[in-house]
């Protein structure tokens, strides 16, 4: 009977609790979130400078600023419309809308050139774990 107990308790509680903390921990490192559903959008690992900086202001024709950091890449945002050079903020490169894959929530923006792209997110929508 114990030794049914202590067998269950290594196989279930142990490991099971020790890998979830141990995973947790390491997957939330580096990583940035949706500030309104904490779902993951990309890592700081993927920081970019784009036209000399990292991070940028810029206003829209509607006489909106947005701040957004530039990332190579940003998993988990969801891009709509077709690419549009109008208006856009890097010459030669187009956009599309980045929306987070959780809550739909405005992220920011996909640019793309060519073979290049890198995604503008907007920092107040984010924050790093
Ligand atoms: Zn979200």
């Amino acid at each position: 009977m114990s030794d049914v107990l202590d067998d269950t308790r290594s196989k279930t509680l142990d490991p099971d609790l020790k890998d979830l903390i141990e995973t947790n921990d390491r997957s939330k490192k580096g990583y940035i979130f949706c500030i309104a559903c904490e779902h993951v959008i990309g890592h700081v690992n993927d920081r970019v400078d784009i036209m000399g900086a990292h991070e940028h202001s810029m206003t829209n024709p509607y006489g909106v600023t947005h701040t957004f950091g530039c990332y190579s890449e940003a998993p988990g945002v969801d891009l709509f419309g077709e690419p549009t050079a109008a208006d856009t903020w890097f010459p030669g490169f187009s956009w599309r809308l980045a929306c987070c894959e959780g809550c739909g929530q405005h992220m920011g923006w996909m640019f793309e050139r060519n073979n290049e792209s890198f995604c503008g997110l907007i920092v107040s929508q984010i924050r790093a774990g």
